[in-house]
């Protein structure tokens, strides 16, 4: 079984699905009307918009296959230009010139500009390891060895320290830090550079050029992984999972638990393999899993890590052209880079199904505010010199960082329960739930066939790529 319907389950039914074959029954349990979790979609004035992830890197290996397995496209939409607002004037902003932008980017930030495309190469060709490990079946069983595996002493430190430390211990000048790795952390994370350098160095690698989403919306990726892993969908919510003397676990939901007269009756479904792709902690899922774990427990008491609120608000109206000095919707995304702002991000953003050679015009566009709380009418007034319509999306939207890291094991019981979400103390982002996806589905694998790693791909009848 899997538990979840997000970008993490569905990914790890359909990966199931790819190794084991028609063969093996797959139930996913997700109690939600629509898939993806922390991927969706909001109507705001007749148009669906991105209020969750929205943004994929080039380098995300996994979606790329997924978008063009399923015959999925990529979305069109103008460059996105970026500003910083320090809560009274622009420290940086990007021209529609390119050549005006590459300047004013070299102004502020001199050599550390270079320094830092070199950093980042360095950083994702190490990351990119992972997708040649689990191409010749290999699977991590914890944190730890899946970042000493791929980046050594590197990557472990960097989840020791703060990111202001790693890019500090990095040659980084104290401008690039306060407004590049500031304003895109706050932007990213809604978190400064007290967060690890992992978490840091993965929301620069965001600032870089050729993000892209999916036409129609991200969610279509989990529609599609789903779709294509015959999973069997059961709209309930896992309350607990326990292991049974006969080595199977039985997963219970908040439905099958009744009272008939006297008795309460419980009924749960047991199964040889399960794989928890929600975060386990008091603000995410109340799931129980004390009956099940041995290996690494989960719970509120180890797992002190609290997820931040983010409040998405999606505002159909033109910006403030005297506080932002710039028109309507031509304005580069505004970066809030101090505490003295109350928004995080402020960009104008299209519908996810935008298409100029359809006749959609720039009017279809709306902003989407970040921030940390809802916004009071005053802010909204404040930001915007008029405006039709206000809706808002309040999330729990990534754990709240701190170094050192604690690295956690993707292992809850060798006999089979395994756990997605301990690769979020890396850094939360839909590719990563994808590759703890496919970790977790070679895990179940190698386990069940008690395959010795490197698994010979010729043992496998089914498809090892994506
Ligand atoms: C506002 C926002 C902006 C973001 N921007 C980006 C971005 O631009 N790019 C990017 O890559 N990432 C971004 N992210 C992060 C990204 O969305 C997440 O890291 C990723 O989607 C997590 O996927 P997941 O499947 O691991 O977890 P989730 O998406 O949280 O999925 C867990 C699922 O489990 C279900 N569930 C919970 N409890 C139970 C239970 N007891 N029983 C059964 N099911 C249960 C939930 O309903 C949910 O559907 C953003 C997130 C937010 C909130």
């Amino acid at each position: 079984a899997v538990v979840g319907g997000g970008a993490g389950g569905t990914a790890s039914a359909f990966f199931l699905r790819q190794l084991y074959g028609t063969d093996v029954q797959i139930d996913m349990y997700e109690p939600s009307n629509v898939l993806c979790g922390r991927v969706a979609t909001v109507e705001v004035a007749g148009r669906m918009y991105e209020a969750g992830a929205s943004m994929l890197h080039p380098s995300n290996r996994y979606a790329k296959g997924i978008l063009s397995k399923f015959g999925l496209k990529e979305a069109t939409r103008p460059n996105v230009l970026i500003s910083f607002y320090n809560g009274e004037n622009y420290t940086f902003r990007s021209s529609e010139w390119k050549i005006v932008t590459l300047f004013r980017l070299l102004w502020t930030f001199g050599y550390d500009l270079i320094r830092l495309y070199w950093f980042e190469r360095s950083f994702l060709n190490l990351f990119d390891k992972i997708y040649s490990e689990h191409k010749h079946g290999h699977s991590f069983r914890n944190m730890s060895d899946f970042m000493y595996t791929l980046g050594q002493d590197t990557f472990i430190n960097a989840t020791k320290i703060s990111a202001c430390q790693l890019y500090a211990d990095q040659g980084f000048g104290s401008n690039f830090i306060n407004m590049m790795l500031n304003g895109g952390l706050l932007a990213n994370y809604g978190q400064t550079c007290e967060v690890t350098g992992f978490v840091g160095a993965v929301s620069m690698a965001g600032i870089q050029p050729g993000l892209w989403s999916v036409r129609g919306g991200n969610k279509l990726l989990c529609s599609k992984l789903y779709e294509n892993s015959s999973a069997h969908w059961i709209k309930e919510e896992v309350t607990k999972v326990s292991l049974t003397s006969g080595g199977q676990f039985a997963v219970r939901t908040s439905t099958n638990e009744s009272n008939f007269l006297w008795l309460s009756i419980v009924i749960y479904s047991l199964y040889d393999h399960v794989i928890i792709t929600t975060p386990i902690n008091k603000d995410t899922s109340k799931l129980d899993v004390s009956g099940a774990c041995s290996t690494y427990c989960p719970s509120d008491d180890n797992d002190q890590r609290r997820y931040r609120k983010t409040v998405a608000t999606f505002v159909k109206g033109k910006l403030n052209s005297t506080k932002f000095q710039c028109e309507s919707p031509t304005c580069p995304v505004i970066l809030g880079t101090s505490n003295a702002t109350y928004f995080r991000t402020i960009g104008f953003h299209y519908p996810v199904d935008f298409n100029e050679s359809t006749g959609d015009t720039i009017e279809s566009g709306i902003y989407k505010v970040f921030s940390d709380e809802s916004l009071t009418k005053e802010q909204i007034d404040d930001l915007f010199d008029k405006h039709d319509s206000v809706d808002e999306v309040v999330w729990l939207a990534y754990p709240k960082y701190s170094a050192p890291e604690n690295l956690t094991s993707f292992v809850l019981n060798e006999a089979g329960l395994y756990y997605t979400s301990p690769i979020e103390s890396a850094a939360s982002a839909m590719e990563m739930s994808l590759i703890s996806a496919r970790n977790a589905a070679l895990l179940s694998f190698n386990d069940w066939y008690a395959v010795s790693e490197p698994v010979n791909n010729a043992k496998r009848n089914a498809p090892t790529e994506l």
